[in-house]
């Protein structure tokens, strides 16, 4: 594997790129235009010029890494590519419709892949040209620092298609870990009622942001607190993933909690807008509850 297409130059596509050309890949960036695709390099470029001055790489191997990614402007433009992985908004329709169109530009050896955080791969499966070489490769927030990978085979997904996959995310550095094609994977399926009950507490008054955040950052030694975490996600992802978690599974517990539905209706989708249950407007978070 020499070129890796990636779809979406939002948060984990960017960082897909960047992990991706930091181990040698060409990458081929799209996003909804070539605009877009360029602004997701130039946060690339910010990230990795912070890097530069914390010295764990240098000017050069910055310079390096960002001439292999190159913004594209269609799908047209990921022909040559030996895998496409779709980082693309967390809707199925959205994705469905990059599959179709994308599929008609790629080889017959090619390989599709989402990193849908929680739509059902072998459903995802059927937009994209051949099931047997499409799965989920499910990378974290953010990618540059996090050290796993889930990989999901869809039902028709085929042995090489996996073991091509697995090369390529081991080739990154990243530990691999399979989960079967089940709603929330293994991470999401634990994580998400974690966060979502977070903003039913808050929702309910148990207690104010700050204190949730603190209580289980130091009451359960978690580096960061739920609703801190779902402000790094994004609300928007996080309402989507348990929506799939509460359809996919039909279990009640599942519920999305009605203040992170309001929150998104709100479009305070967390970091990336500039307020969630913080305010990132200043130079601290400042919690809004
Ligand atoms: P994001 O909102 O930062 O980025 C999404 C990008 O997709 C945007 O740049 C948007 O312009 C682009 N996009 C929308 N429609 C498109 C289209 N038709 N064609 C091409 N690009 C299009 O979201 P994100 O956090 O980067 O999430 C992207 C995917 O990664 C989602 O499926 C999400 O579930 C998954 N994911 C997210 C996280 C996380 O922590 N945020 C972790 C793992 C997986």
């Amino acid at each position: 594997m020499k070129i890796i297409g990636v779809i979406g130059a939002g948060q984990m596509g960017a960082g897909i790129a960047q992990v991706s050309a930091a181990s040698a890949y060409q990458v081929l960036l799209g996003d909804i235009g070539l605009e877009q695709a360029e602004k997701g390099k130039a946060g690339i470029a910010k990230q990795l010029n912070r890097l530069v001055d914390k010295e764990k790489i240098t000017a050069p191997q910055r310079d390096e890494i960002l001439a292999r990614i190159t913004p594209v402007a269609d799908h047209a433009a990921f022909a040559p590519a030996d895998l496409v992985i779709e980082a693309a908004t967390e809707r199925e329709d959205i994705k469905r419709k990059i599959f179709e169109s994308v599929g008609q530009h790629l080889s017959d050896s090619a390989i599709l892949a989402s990193n849908t955080s929680s739509i059902p791969i072998t459903r995802l499966a059927q937009a994209a040209p051949d099931a047997a070489r499409f799965m989920g490769v499910h990378f974290f927030n953010p990618v540059p620092v996090m050290g796993l990978i889930e990989l999901i085979r869809g039902l028709a997904t085929s042995d090489d298609t996996l073991a091509k996959v697995q090369d390529y995310g081991r080739s990154l550095g990243k530990e691999i870990v399979l989960a079967n094609d089940a709603p929330g994977f293994i991470v999401n399926r634990i994580l998400m009622p974690m966060l979502n009950e977070a903003c039913f507490a808050l929702g309910e008054g148990v207690a104010n942001v700050t204190d949730i955040d603190t209580a289980v950052r130091l009451g359960l030694n978690h580096p960061m607190g739920p609703l801190t975490l779902a402000d790094f996600i994004g609300l928007d992802t996080c309402l989507e993933i348990t929506r799939v978690l509460h359809e996919g599974t039909g279990d009640p517990k599942f519920r999305p909690a009605p203040l992170l539905v309001k929150y998104v209706e709100a479009g305070w989708y967390g970091r990336k807008t500039g307020r969630g249950f913080y305010d990132y407007s200043g130079e601290a978070p400042v919690p809004t509850r």
